[in-house]
């Protein structure tokens, strides 16, 4: 770096007259000529970056210094200005110098200078950029043979058998005897008969058959076995003939519990505690926490939370904005926690007590309210800080250390040959271009656009051109941005050259048969022009990476490898490379997106890592096809660049005295020990956390959360969301089932289990989840079943009774299931990032998706959106419910599979695809579109429907006929999950196995 520290002492930044601008012949304003010999160089790569922890402990602090440009394109919005050069300024927000930021534990990163500076961009003279006409670029590689994007529908992995199984060993595990009653006061429950009369067991007790041998045991529907009437809130049990030697289940699946009506969020959290956030922001995996270590290791299920800060809410639901104005934010002066609704004033209004520390604040004059008797303030009302659990206050200037950035959207395309003949291209660049009246800040959103097969395309955007002027830089190993300061430009003000660019785009590499991708140098130029101002990076790549640094080797069809203890390094980087990026990126507040397409090996383990990191999202269409999947990519692509997007982002959880947040699940990186950096975060992201006990008894009978998001809105202001919510502390197991939330419980497993996959075999991850629900259940069981002679059956508490059905799903999930065979590489490691980041509703429909039958539908019902389900109701996910009569939807949220029964009526598959499926052996090309009659139009207004419930992906539909093979098991059978399918149990047989098991040391 020595060649870099003399002149100015830090970022050099973009030299206020660069050099080369005054050498520069005039512009042209030819299109897509480069304005003449451009000089410049790339100084250092990434050299200056700091080791990072990754979702560990801790994480290097941020940046050194953050020096401003003088010039370019920032300068003309109506900003601040940044500080002089002099003054160290981080890009990262932590805690403004003087006022503790998040948490009194993170010293200011002011002043710090523990890193080395961040790569600056230097100019020394270099003319060697070729002036490049519009189109393809000179190819200077040996041209390969034009491979072939054969387009192919399959979304789905193929399932062929596999040999897993579902024996998890077990340790022997000792008994428990019964606990005293809990110790806090139970909340009104449903199920609490001694407490305020009997509620009827939920419908799947109702709609059941029942007889007497296969019976689903709810207390007070059947003659109890032992004094079980005593327990009828306790627990749901299923009889099951299994006593040791029987031979024959006598278990009826239909009895089994199923969550036809899908999530359904906790509301023994809210109604409890009336003030706290609503559960869409944040669930716990217990509302009960539990007192002491030793409660808490019999629980044996993950203590978290899964925290979604900017979830949407509906009309007239969102979180309110309070301003403090000058006298600024209330905050605990000990521990930084935010007034919330659970502060209670003291000393006629003089005083307030924090609820996380208990530390006596004193309320600023600005802020005093006179209290009524009961000690309320009589203002109450009128905050929305202390009357709700969800708040969002501006933030004054000490929270920034430098201006606010615009919004920031870059784009680096791979151009190379399939990118043009898949229609990738025109379909990105069509969709680009229509939303850019939407992109988020207007009039300061920022927009830049690079390019790049085995040389790297930068465009000139300046708002004086007619046309954008296109740079080919082909030296891969020395990186240089020619013309800084005009390749990222104001969108209102360039957007007539942007449209131009945006409407050549396709057609300037339509015919490009270069094979090659020099993604890693094209990546660090991204950077580099990028990391003055951070934002949003989203990467189209259609080939694996074969040129310069972050070259990729074909590493993932060794099936050698599975089973063996390195089965676990294809999930993971081979190449620093991409860690390291990650890094500086999250650093420099850049977010990225990484939108896969190719049918063939592109190693999304490594490209993944840098959506992971920095608080991103991963896209994959493999074997992109625009005919096929254009509509998903417009669709997913517009919802990226228009949905709500929080930038520069940390977040911190706070909670209580004696209990703490260890471990973070998602994609994020932290900051220190408990500071989530999230350069780009959005309403689709949620995370989880796993909470630990602090001290060996609890002696407090609440415990707080405070969730604060402390980011730069779309409109340049910055804010802090906060969520707080109370969770009461139990001394008694029982109590700990009764406020379960399978939800929360499953999105923990998940990531856990997900995680796992990185570091383990899949058949380790898969044994660890799973044993972990039999542990419980064993301890549950353990609770119950001797004391009352429960004998041979299977109890199990009401809250978690979709608890085996999700772990049985999450099994067959495509980042766990099987080995080698069972899903592509690829495919395994994108569905494992976007599970990562989903929250609770999504992930459970995924894992256990809805399944409909429409026929009767579109032949009686009428077009009124309630009138559907008079006809339909969720189906168990098994070939049992499908008849060959019938027509069924499947929707994962993800994709519809349309599954057209052998015998339906042909007048039915006529009206809507035009062709009588009878005659018509192959439904893989038959795109399903609006025809010129009612049943069509039903069916399309029904997938609308069905989206509009959440819009956060776009479900192609793919049909398929009853017993096209192979696209039938591909597509349907083998996610039919309560099905024994290749090789896993179905639900019945995991029941008893997980029956028998629990039973072991019962
Ligand atoms: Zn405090």
């Amino acid at each position: 770096m020595a060649n870099e520290k003399t002149g100015t002492p830090n970022f050099p930044g973009r030299p206020a007259a660069s050099p080369f601008a005054a050498a520069a012949p005039p512009l042209t304003t030819m299109p897509f000529l480069s304005s003449g010999p451009v000089v410049g160089s790339e100084a250092s790569g990434n050299r200056a970056s700091p080791p990072a922890r990754f979702n560990g402990p801790s994480m290097s602090s941020p940046p050194s210094s953050y020096v401003p440009q003088d010039a370019g394109s920032y300068q003309r919005f109506s900003t601040p200005r940044f500080p002089p050069p002099a003054q160290s300024m981080p890009p990262s927000y932590g805690p403004p110098a003087g006022q503790p930021g998040l948490s009194p534990s993170i010293p200011p990163p002011a002043g710090q200078q523990i890193l080395p500076p961040p790569p600056p961009v230097s100019f020394r003279p270099q003319p060697q950029v070729p002036l490049v006409p519009m189109g393809p670029p000179p190819q200077n590689v040996p041209l390969t043979p034009p491979i072939g994007n054969v387009p192919h529908s399959s979304l789905a992995s193929s399932f062929p058998p596999s040999r897993s199984t579902l024996q998890p060993s077990l340790p022997g595990y000792p008994n428990v005897q019964p606990y005293p009653a809990s110790q806090v006061p139970s909340p009104p429950s449903p199920f609490f008969a001694q407490q305020g009369g009997y509620v009827p067991p939920p419908p799947v007790a109702a709609s059941m058959g029942l007889n007497s041998r296969e019976q689903m045991q709810y207390p007070n529907t059947i003659p109890p076995v032992g004094p079980v009437q005593g327990l009828v809130e306790e627990f749901q049990s299923l009889s099951v003939g299994s006593v040791p030697g029987a031979m024959e289940p006598g278990l009826d699946s239909k009895a089994l519990p199923r969550p036809l009506d899908g999530d359904v969020e906790p509301k023994s959290f809210v109604e409890m505690y009336p003030l706290n956030c609503h559960p869409r922001y944040l669930r716990l995996t217990t509302s009960g926490i539990p007192n002491s270590q030793s409660l808490f290791s019999r629980w044996h299920l993950p203590v978290g939370a899964v925290v979604h800060p900017l979830a949407e809410a509906s009309d007239g639901e969102e979180v309110p904005t309070v301003n403090f104005g000058p006298m600024g934010i209330i905050r605990c002066r000990r521990c930084r926690t935010y007034v919330n609704p659970y502060v209670t004033f003291s000393d006629g209004g003089r005083k307030w007590r924090c609820n996380i520390c208990a530390l006596l604040n004193d309320v600023p004059g600005e802020y005093f309210a006179h209290l009524d008797a009961n000690g309320r303030r009589i203002d109450l009302d009128q905050r929305p800080e202390l009357s709700g659990g969800s708040v969002e206050f501006v933030a004054p200037t000490e929270y920034m250390v430098r201006p606010p950035m615009p919004p920031l959207y870059f784009f680096l395309i791979d151009v190379s040959v399939s990118a043009g003949r898949s229609g990738m291209l025109e379909v990105v660049a069509k969709t680009i271009k229509s939303c850019l009246d939407e992109l988020p800040g207007f009039p300061r959103t920022q927009i830049g656009f690079l390019t790049f097969d085995s040389t790297i395309h930068f465009y000139n955007m300046k708002s004086s051109l007619m046309q954008p002027q296109m740079m080919v830089v082909s030296d891969l190993e020395d990186i240089f941005v020619p013309l800084p300061d005009d390749l990222l430009v104001n969108l209102s003000e360039s957007r007539n050259v942007v449209d131009a660019f945006l409407d050549s785009l396709p057609s300037m590499f339509q015919d490009n048969v270069n094979v090659e991708s020099a993604f890693g140098p094209a990546l660090k130029a991204a950077f580099m022009v990028m990391n003055q101002l951070g934002g949003k990076l989203l990467i189209f790549q259609n080939t694996l990476p074969s040129l310069g640094v972050g070259r990729l080797r074909l590493r993932g069809d060794d099936h050698r490898v599975y089973g063996t203890d390195k089965e676990n390094v294809l999930r993971i980087p081979e190449d620093p490379f991409y860690k390291q990026m990650a890094a500086d990126l999250t650093k420099y507040q850049i977010g990225v997106n990484v939108y896969a397409f190719s049918d063939k090996y592109t190693d999304l383990a490594s490209l993944g890592t840098l959506a992971k990191y920095t608080g991103g999202q991963v896209y994959y269409y493999p074997g992109f096809h625009s005919t096929i999947h254009g509509e998903r990519l417009r669709y997913e692509l517009a919802r990226d660049l228009t949905r709500e997007t929080a930038w520069e982002a940390v977040m911190r959880i706070r909670c209580g005295k004696g209990v703490r947040f260890t471990n973070y699940h998602g994609h994020f990186m932290l900051r220190s020990t408990d500071l989530l950096a999230l350069p780009a975060v959005d309403c689709d992201k949620a995370f989880a956390a796993q909470l630990s006990l602090e001290e060996t008894l609890l002696t407090t009978q609440t415990v707080y959360f405070q969730v604060a998001l402390l980011y730069t809105s779309s409109s340049g202001e910055r804010r802090i969301r906060v969520h707080t919510a109370a969770a009461p502390v139990v001394s008694d197991l029982g109590e700990m089932y009764r406020r379960a939330d399978t939800g929360a419980i499953v999105s923990l497993l998940t990531r856990l289990a997900i995680e796992k996959t990185l570091t383990h075999k899949l058949e380790d991850a898969r044994h660890s989840m799973q044993l972990r629900i039999l542990k419980a259940l064993r301890e549950y069981r353990n609770l119950h079943a001797v004391q009352h002679r429960l004998g041979g059956r299977m109890i199990y508490p009401e809250s978690l009774k979709f608890l085996p059905l999700y772990g049985l799903a999450l099994w067959k999930s495509t980042p766990l299931r099987g080995g080698y065979a069972d899903a592509q590489l690829d495919e395994r490691c994108a569905a494992g990032f976007t599970m990562m980041t989903l929250p609770v509703r999504r992930l459970l429909k995924l894992l256990y998706p809805s399944l409909i039958r429409i026929d009767e539908y579109l032949e009686k019902g009428s077009t009124k959106a309630d009138d559907f389900k008079n006809f339909s109701k969720n189906l168990p996910l098994s070939t049992e419910s499908l008849d060959q009569r019938g027509l069924y939807i499947y929707d994962d949220g993800f994709r519809f599979i349309i599954w057209f029964g052998r015998m339906l009526s042909s007048a039915i598959s006529f009206n809507l695809l035009g062709v009588d499926v009878s005659g018509f052996p192959d439904l893989s090309k038959v795109i399903l579109c609006e025809r010129d009659n009612d049943m069509s139009r039903k069916l399309m207004g029904l997938l609308k429907r069905f989206r509009e419930s959440d819009p956060s992906y776009y479900q192609l539909p793919q049909l398929v006929r009853q017993a096209e093979q192979p696209r039938e098991s591909m597509l349907l059978l083998a996610n039919l999950v309560e099905d024994q399918n290749g090789g896993t149990s179905g639900y019945v047989d995991y029941i008893m196995l997980i029956h028998r098991q629990a039973q072991q040391s019962a």
